[in-house]
């Protein structure tokens, strides 16, 4: 009995998360101030259901003083989306990055300022500034959005029909960025012309991302009209096809579209690995803060990379309570008593006791 009410007020939470996308990209243009605030309110309770699917306490603030009867009432307190990011990176182990937690924090900061500042009064005509600035916002969120949804596309399969229509309700909402584009077109040719290699950006969907070669293999590229910066590989397919794979950060499991071979992190890992090491050597395993990726780091040249969300770090400083190496958590200063991204530090311990 308790299950199927469970389950019914997680299907409700889904259902009106993907209501409110819904309304979001279809007033963009009209109600802008109810665009940005349904979609913000759709990420926030994307996430607190798939929290949600996990344990029911998890999207509650207190939950030793909930019962399971006030939590089905709605009457509690349920957690912040910076919180709910934190339980699924620390306790669900998901791998939320650090990019798509400020994107989204970026969004949940708007719609409050939306709430409070804004007073939409009746649209007569679109103010292009307006629109154009939230359908970028709405592209890089979507951007890191449909990432997550696919990673957890079974968990909303029952939604499949809607999200389809959402992302190409997204797409045809890119041609709000069309005037963006034709402003900078000329200087995008100029630098062609000059050698910049440009690609289609993967959140807007304009051929304005500008390419950078970090190494041979590893290469950056920077959109200028969504502001999208995405990291990619290019290495030969490691199943013999011999053909050139460009692998995307954070793509999850990747598999050649000529050979069908399924790109081990393992295999990725020692593409990007450049660092000699005798089989006997222990080496100290490096994490990554920037995407939770537990042992994913491996040497890059002078760098450091994570072989999951592939951001990079110059240095790999050591945590003094764990002792573990990790990237992107700074630089570690106070870590015997606070622990680093992995562990909690001596504080931690201590606290349990
Ligand atoms: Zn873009
Ligand atoms: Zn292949
Ligand atoms: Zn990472
Ligand atoms: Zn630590």
């Amino acid at each position: 009995m308790t299950k199927k009410k469970l389950n019914a007020a997680l299907r409700d939470l889904s259902e009106s998360a993907f209501d409110f996308l819904e309304r979001s990209v279809d007033e963009i243009e009209l109600s802008p101030k109810y665009s940005v605030i349904h979609f913000a309110t759709a990420v926030e309770l994307i996430l607190k259901a798939r929290l949600m699917r996990e344990h029911w306490t998890l999207v509650v603030d207190r939950a030793s003083d909930v019962s399971l009867g006030d939590f089905l009432s709605g009457q509690c307190k349920t957690i912040t989306q910076a919180d709910a990011i934190k339980r699924l990176n620390n306790a669900c182990s998901e791998n939320i990055s650090k990019d798509a937690i400020a994107q989204f924090g970026k969004i949940a900061a708007h719609r409050n300022r939306m709430i409070h500042f804004f007073h939409e009064g009746i649209a007569k005509q679109a103010d292009q500034a307006l629109t154009e600035g939230i359908a970028k916002e709405q592209c890089l969120c979507w951007f890191y959005l449909e990432r997550l949804l696919s990673a957890w596309s079974d968990q909303f399969a029952e939604f499949d029909a809607k999200i389809t229509g959402i992302r190409w309700r997204m797409k045809q909402n890119r041609a709000f960025l069309g005037v963006a584009f034709d402003r900078l077109k000329s200087q995008i040719k100029a630098d062609k012309k000059a050698g910049t290699i440009f690609q289609v950006c993967s959140g807007c969907g304009y051929e304005a991302a500008a390419v950078t070669e970090l190494s041979d293999i590893l290469f950056e590229k920077h959109c200028r009209v969504c502001g999208l910066g995405e990291a990619y590989v290019e290495i030969p397919c490691p199943g013999e096809c011999g053909a050139t794979l460009h692998i995307e950060a954070n793509s999850g499991s990747y598999i050649c579209k000529n050979c069908k071979h399924h790109v081990t992190s393992e295999e990725l890992a020692s593409a990007l690995n450049t660092e000699y090491s005798s089989p006997t050597d222990v080496e100290t395993p490096v994490n990554c803060a920037l995407c939770s990726g537990y042992h994913t780091v491996v040497q890059h040249h002078e760098n450091f990379i994570c072989t999951e969300c592939l951001g990079t770090a110059n240095s790999a400083p050591t945590c003094e309570w764990c002792n573990e190496r990790q990237i992107g958590g700074g630089d570690l200063e106070y870590s015997y008593h606070s622990g680093c991204e992995f562990c909690e530090g001596q504080a931690g311990w201590t606290h349990d006791e």
